[in-house]
């Protein structure tokens, strides 16, 4: 069975980096019915916060990627990772290594000295017939991994291909400190194989791990899972994208106004392709998915194709679901929209005109009350003689018999005709009037969504 995780660090936001990778780990198990588990890797005591558990599940659920098992936690393993620390020590394949900081470190500065890699020397690594050096009172071991001297590591990457390491390009990885915890590489592979991890699907900066981890599942006589190492995201200026410098969290493109689906269809085709196709939805990504189809090569983040299909994906949507989420971001300004027409529809009507939802908040604005036009648009549509004649039209519009969007289309033409003038004189006047601005979707639906009272209150005004 096809089974894939996510595995994030606790340490920070939910990156847009990490949702890729889920993303990518998802659909492949989606694709082929498995399973997706999430895995929360928290072992780093002094990086890991239960703020940044949180966001990482609120940015799972905000994207919309659901998980078959877990969230599970590695400091609730603790136990598993020490028994299988024994099995290792038991089985020949570990050792307790009692160096010194002080003898590493001279270890290091010979091999500098050399001009060669720091390693350690293996001075602890149990052979046949070898003296093991006087055991020191006061040093508290680690646990070595006895990584295989000659011969090679090797495995066919998913996305990079054939990779194969000499093994005596790999130390004896410590897999457990002096006070006894287990490391980083160990704890994954022991999670990976209980969780019967088939496809290992993450970040190209784990690319130095896979051989250390491939070793260990071996001498746990465990299947060695198939890895797939995705290229990293780089910025507009070609630099790995950084929380610092970039919007790279979820909670970022929630407060710009992005919807979930544009995000995963951008992440999407960030190192992946199906032909031409840029606007897509979930589902179709989900079936189009291929391992083999991903760039080994970094990709380039692009705010503008992000905007774009976020517009093409807002056009698309459902106007109550972008409603709820604009109702937030007029609340935040402190718009009332109980005051005005329902937003749904607004939503409805600007969808075609907005990039983001914080764009359609913008617009939804003056729906709910009238903005005061710059002195730019009083000079250019609101002298004397268009005041004038909005007085005239709103003495007509008070009387028709209906008020929807055609009764005032049919009755703004007319109006236009008997004034003799054209359209616009008197369409943008009507808008800087009502609304405070000129750009807004065609006149008569706008005046037809805040209803009779109100028009006629602003033409008043
Ligand atoms: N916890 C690692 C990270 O956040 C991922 C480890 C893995 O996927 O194997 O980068």
């Amino acid at each position: 069975p096809i089974r894939t995780r996510f595995a994030p660090s606790p340490t920070g936001l939910l990156h847009i980096g990490g949702v890729r990778t889920a993303l990518f780990s998802w659909a492949y198990a989606r694709k082929h019915g498995g399973q997706f588990v999430l895995r929360i890797e928290d072992t780093d005591l002094e990086r890991s916060t239960p703020e940044s558990v949180a966001a990482i599940l609120d940015g799972m659920h905000w994207v919309g990627l659901d998980y078959d098992e877990g969230p599970f936690y590695q400091m609730q393993r603790m136990a598993r990772y020490k028994e299988v620390i024994g099995q290792l020590l038991a089985g020949g394949h570990a050792y307790h290594c009692y160096c010194s900081k002080e003898e590493l470190e001279a270890m290091r500065a010979e091999a500098e000295a050399r001009g060669e890699k720091p390693r350690y020397d293996r001075r602890w690594r149990p052979e046949p017939g070898k003296a093991l050096p006087p055991m020191p009172a006061d040093v508290s071991p680690v646990v070595r991994f006895r990584t295989p001297l000659d011969g090679t590591v090797a495995w066919d990457d998913q996305v990079k291909g054939r990779i194969e390491i000499a093994n005596e390009e790999l130390d004896d990885l410590i897999i457990a400190r002096p006070d006894g915890t287990p490391t980083y590489n160990f704890c994954v592979v022991v999670d990976d194989w209980d969780m019967n991890i088939s496809h290992v699907i993450r970040g190209d900066d784990h690319v130095n791990n896979t051989p250390r981890q491939i070793h260990l599942y071996q001498a746990l006589g465990a299947e060695v899972p198939l890895f797939a190492h995705l290229p990293m995201i780089h910025n507009d200026q070609g630099q790995k994208l950084s929380k610092r410098r970039d919007a790279v969290s979820v909670v970022d493109y929630d407060k710009m106004g992005i919807l979930p689906e544009a995000l995963l269809n951008y992440l999407a085709r960030l190192g992946w392709g199906h032909g031409d196709d840029e606007f897509f939805s979930l589902t179709q990504f989900v079936a189009w998915f291929d391992l083999a189809a991903v760039s080994p090569s970094p990709s380039r983040f692009d705010r503008d194709k992000l905007l774009w299909l976020n517009a093409q994906h807002i056009k698309a949507a459902d106007p109550a679901r972008l409603a709820q989420r604009v109702a937030g971001f007029l609340a935040d300004r402190g718009v009332d929209i109980a005051v005005g027409p329902a937003l749904a529809p607004v939503c409805a009507l600007l969808k075609d005109r907005s990039q983001t939802l914080l764009e359609m908040a913008d617009q939804a604005e003056y729906f709910y009350r009238a903005l005061v036009p710059t002195a730019e648009i009083v000079d250019k549509h609101l002298g004397p003689d268009d005041e004038a004649r909005l007085g005239f039209f709103a003495e007509g519009a008070a009387r028709l018999p209906e008020w929807s969007a055609e009764a005032l289309a049919a009755y703004i033409k007319e109006f236009v005709k008997q004034q003799g003038v054209k359209m616009p004189q008197v369409g943008m006047p009507l808008r800087a009037k009502v609304c405070g601005t000129t750009s807004t979707p065609s006149v008569d639906a706008v005046l037809a969504l805040l209803g009779r009272e109100e028009v006629l209150r602003r033409l008043a005004a």
